[in-house]
């Protein structure tokens, strides 16, 4: 069955979904939400071969052909404007999400909804929604078998403030850590940050012994630390 995470971001599709899976793989999450939604239609797009001929199998497989196309292409390069409304890019890095909607700003800035899942660096998504126009409305933590994935939903045209402060420092931080996954705290959100904690505090004492020492990265590096435990304790 699909993945908890990959369940969740079908959960933030509408019914009608008219949606594109960028880098869809076995296009497991266009096949599950077509399955269940006979009105729904999906583009899986895939930039390697090998995923793209797992995806036409598992089409295949489940009879989906009307219902889904595969494509394959870089990113967004394989959808026209307004061809589909919500765009999902699940399962990459969050700088490789970022650029991926970045090569192709104007293909991106025509769907309504855009629902990322960023494996590391969600700061980068949401960085990219806020200079582009996509309010963020939704995110979600989970741990999955050890692993901790964020689901970031992001639209556009909504009659819904920003979920950022005013206050400059304030939204740095609410960019590193998730504007509503601070407010909710979770499990998953305190087990990620308290392994990040670790991790930046291994850093920030290497970089202070390296031959050159990098004073503006360690301070940022203290700054982030700080707003991490401010969140632990
Ligand atoms: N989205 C699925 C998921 O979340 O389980 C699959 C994730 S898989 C780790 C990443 C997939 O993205 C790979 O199949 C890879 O070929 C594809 N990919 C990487 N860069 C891409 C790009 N620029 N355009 C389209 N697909 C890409």
């Amino acid at each position: 069955s699909l993945s908890n995470r990959l369940k969740i971001v079908a959960d933030y599709l509408p019914e009608g979904a008219n949606f594109a899976d960028i880098g869809s793989d076995h296009a497991y999450l266009p096949a599950y939400v077509c399955q269940r939604d006979q009105t729904a239609r999906a583009i899986a797009g895939e930039v390697n071969q090998g995923p793209l001929d797992s995806a036409k199998k598992t089409i295949q497989f489940h009879q989906l052909e009307e219902q889904i196309d595969a494509r394959l292409g870089n990113g967004l390069a394989i959808l026209k404007e307004y061809e589909v409304k919500q765009i999902v890019i699940a399962g990459m890095g969050g700088a490789l999400i970022t650029s991926i909607l970045e090569n192709k700003t104007t293909i991106a800035k025509s769907a309504e909804r855009i629902i990322a899942q960023p494996n590391v660096d969600a700061r980068e998504v949401r960085k990219w929604f806020d200079h582009n126009g996509f309010i963020l409305i939704a995110e979600e933590i989970v741990d999955e078998q050890g692993h901790i994935y964020e689901i970031l939903v992001a639209d556009r045209n909504v009659n819904v403030s920003s979920p950022y402060s005013d206050d400059e420092q304030k939204k740095r931080k609410q960019l590193l850590l998730g504007p509503y996954l601070i407010k909710e705290k979770n499990a998953a959100f305190i087990k990620k940050w308290t392994q990040e904690k670790t991790n930046l505090e291994r850093i920030i004492s290497q970089m202070q012994q390296a031959k050159q020492i990098n004073h503006e990265k360690i301070s940022d590096f203290q700054i982030e630390l700080h707003w991490i435990k401010e969140e632990l304790y």
